[in-house]
């Protein structure tokens, strides 16, 4: 505890030397933590940034919190405090812009490992701070996994259920906040809560997509359900945009068919042009490269689905591969991407939720989506 006490106040101290405080350092001080509370200059250059690299802001400390108390301690102390500063939660910061950055505050740092949580029956409860691979490599001990991913699984928990968490199976599941039975959540007063549908209901539905706004998640509750050994992945090719997001359509109004009769999985990528920064989920293909291009050999009623499809005939590309390695495909891009210096550079990145109503199918649509990628370069589509 005196070692704990000595650290601190050395940190507070090199605070008052090296940043203009707009925070009384003594309200920092009183703070005795299970984890860390650092301003080590690595510690601060890591929270100042994130994935999109386009925006930066110094905390003035960052606290590695050794439990869900440590997070309750701090947000009290910034809530009571007589000058009042700001508090950020950091997962796997893969942020575009600043979102988990605070500047002359404090960055909870989420990610700093800790247990990756418990499997209990169909359901998994774990820690807000795990990645997603983290959650699927324990629950697949189990032949479980969650219902619903991202598709890239090096982001945490607590970072996808204060977005959304959608991909190609949320038209099936809903993205990730559908699935989830139970948050325990610190909110902005420092009260560490437990939340769901039938308790503090409130704050379960304004914490999840809350964006970090509406409180702190410290441990999730996740729906699971048996997982699949492996993946038959189909990827076609298509000429003509309208009748891409048409066929879009038509795959995921088959959602309420039995299994055998529609596809688990849908989801889309737009190529501009052949090239490493349009390749970088390295999932996609062109009609150019021959070698990837196979003839459909999909049985009985894959077969009758993709018949129903507008594609490019001759551009079936099949793989068989075990359910963990189609999960993780996009690590293998950034692996190949990281190799090349191409993977820490800005992300000017935009999300957009464009409603039904034939705006894709339609013309104009069309024509403003294809404008709008040719400007931006590599575009996925979650229908
Ligand atoms: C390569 C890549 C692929 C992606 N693919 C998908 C995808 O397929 N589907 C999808 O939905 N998204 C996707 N995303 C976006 C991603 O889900 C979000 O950016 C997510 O927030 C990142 O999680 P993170 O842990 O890195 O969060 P951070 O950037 O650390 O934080 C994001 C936000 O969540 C808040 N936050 C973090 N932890 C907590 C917590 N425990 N409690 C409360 N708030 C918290 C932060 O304050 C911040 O506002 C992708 C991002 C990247 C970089």
């Amino acid at each position: 505890m005196a070692t704990k006490l000595l650290l601190i106040t050395f940190a507070i101290c090199r605070l008052i030397v090296t940043v203009g405080l707009t925070v009384d350092p003594t309200e920092l001080l009183r703070l005795v933590v299970d984890g860390q509370l650092s301003v080590d200059p690595s510690d601060v250059d890591t929270a100042s940034k994130d994935f999109g690299l386009m925006s930066r802001a110094e905390p003035l400390a960052v606290l590695h919190p050794g439990s869900a108390q440590d997070v309750a301690r701090l947000v009290r102390a910034a809530y009571s405090s007589a000058h009042g500063f700001t508090v950020s939660a950091r997962g796997h910061g893969h942020s575009i812009n600043g979102q988990a950055q605070t500047n002359n505050g404090v960055v909870i740092e989420m990610s700093g490992g800790g247990s990756s949580g418990r499997v209990m029956s169909r359901l998994r409860s774990g820690s807000g701070r795990v990645s997603e691979k983290d959650v699927l490599r324990s629950t697949l001990e189990y032949g479980l996994a969650p219902k619903s991913w991202t598709d890239y699984l090096y982001l945490s928990v607590g970072g996808t259920l204060s977005n959304a968490g959608i991909s190609g199976q949320a038209f099936n599941h809903g993205p990730q906040i559908s699935s989830v039975d139970e948050l325990d959540v610190v909110t902005g007063r420092g009260e560490l809560l437990t939340c769901s549908e039938e308790k503090n209901s409130e704050l379960f539905h304004a914490v999840l997509g809350g964006l970090g706004q509406f409180g702190i998640i410290t441990r999730a509750r996740i729906a699971l359900e048996p997982a699949p050994q492996r993946v038959r992945w189909i990827r076609v090719l298509y000429s003509n945009f309208s009748a891409f997001t048409k066929d879009q359509e038509f795959l995921i109004s088959l959602h309420g068919q039995p299994s055998t009769h529609k596809f688990d999985y849908v989801e889309g990528f737009v190529i501009v042009d052949e090239g490493l920064i349009n390749n970088w989920r390295s999932s996609f293909f062109s009609p150019s490269n021959p070698v990837k291009i196979t003839s459909i050999n999909s049985q009985g009623e894959i077969e009758g689905l993709l018949k129903k499809l507008d594609f490019v005939p001759t551009s079936v590309f099949t793989t068989d591969l075990p359910y963990v390695d189609f999960l993780d495909r996009v690590h293998k891009a950034e692996m190949k991407l990281r190799s090349k210096g191409l993977w820490d550079v800005p992300h000017p990145w935009l999300n957009l939720f464009v409603p039904n109503q034939g705006f894709l199918t339609s013309t104009r649509g069309c024509s403003r989506v294809f404008w709008a990628i040719r400007q931006a370069g590599p575009s996925s589509f979650t229908p």
